[in-house]
């Protein structure tokens, strides 16, 4: 069973939860086990998910270091 990292938005806490494709596609309710928030948010590897409606792989994939001009 995957295992995803949340941390919660309100005071940081991270915590790793369990659970299978289906509950996850259904959307996990997770509550802080330190501020008892509901505000929890998926922590992604790499963490560019957030705030990338700019830039990033908005178009075809023209190199991986992503240099200007590398079109
Ligand atoms: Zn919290």
């Amino acid at each position: 069973m995957p295992t995803y990292e949340y941390v919660c938005t309100e005071c940081t806490e991270k915590t790793e939860v369990q659970a299978s494709i289906a509950e996850k596609v259904k959307g996990l309710k997770l509550t802080c086990p330190k501020c008892g928030s509901k505000k929890m948010a998926q922590v992604f590897s790499g963490f560019s998910v957030l705030g990338s409606s700019r830039g990033g792989t908005g178009g075809p994939i023209c190199g991986p270091q992503g240099g200007p001009g590398c079109c």
